[in-house]
């Protein structure tokens, strides 16, 4: 009877979100592809290659980025840079640059180990491929153009949402040097495709006040 009686409780739990999902009240799903979540700040989606806004590329092909890499899935070769034209402002460029799809788990540790914020991350996760050779990302897919433009390897694909490769990660925001008080106020970050223009990180006092007044930190 016991038994019985713990069954159809169970039941009416069931029952009851089935009910309330079909009317809508709990709805959790959308309609993808057709409608994107909005995906949060830190998202780690597909990499991108970055440039200054003089449009010189901002990888100095120190391969910092491949042995902070734990999948070890980054392949850079650096070159010396044309001292009468040269592509980046340090000595060297990075001449070869490829990532293994395949084998990213998304951990960002590469954009951490960047000295220069060469590579970040945008909000794109829609990178399947049918061949392996496509999840080899090479320096032409990853590279934004001289308009900051992001090429997407697939740019017709109906799943990807083409804009997600201009929303760049915001969680290097908080692992930037600002903590340093030399650097407060000072915006820490090098305008990129994502959403690059951040205000600059807030000086602990300010902080505090904000909080004591109950206001978001920003
Ligand atoms: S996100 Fe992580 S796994 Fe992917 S390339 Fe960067 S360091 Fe490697
Ligand atoms: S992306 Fe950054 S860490 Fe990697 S090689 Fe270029 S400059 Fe170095």
């Amino acid at each position: 009877m016991g038994l019985i009686k713990e069954l159809i409780k169970g039941l009416r739990v069931t029952g009851g979100t089935m009910v309330r999902t079909i009317a809508g009240d709990e709805l959790v799903t959308t309609e993808y592809p057709h409608e994107m979540r909005v995906k949060p700040q830190r998202f780690h989606g597909r990499h991108v290659l970055n440039r200054y806004p003089d449009g010189m590329e901002k990888c100095i092909g120190c391969q910092l980025c491949a042995g902070a890499c734990p999948a070890q899935c980054i392949y850079v070769r650096g070159m010396d840079n044309d001292p009468e034209s040269p592509t980046s402002p340090g000595e060297r460029f990075g001449y070869v640059y490829e990532i293994n799809m395949l084998r990213c788990i998304f951990c960002g540790l590469c954009v951490e180990a960047c000295p220069t914020e060469a590579i970040t991350m945008t909000s794109l996760f829609e990178i399947s491929t049918t061949t392996r050779e496509d999840a080899i990302y090479t320096k032409e897919t990853l590279l934004m153009d001289r308009r900051g433009n992001v090429p997407h390897m697939f740019p017709d694909d109906e799943l990807a949402d083409l804009d997600e490769l201009d929303t760049a990660d915001g969680w290097l925001r908080a692992t930037a040097p600002s903590g340093v008080a030399a650097y407060e106020g000072v915006q820490m970050w090098q305008g990129t495709p994502g959403p690059a223009d951040w205000s600059p990180e807030p000086s602990q006092e300010e902080r505090d006040r904000r909080a004591g007044d109950g206001e978001e930190d920003g």
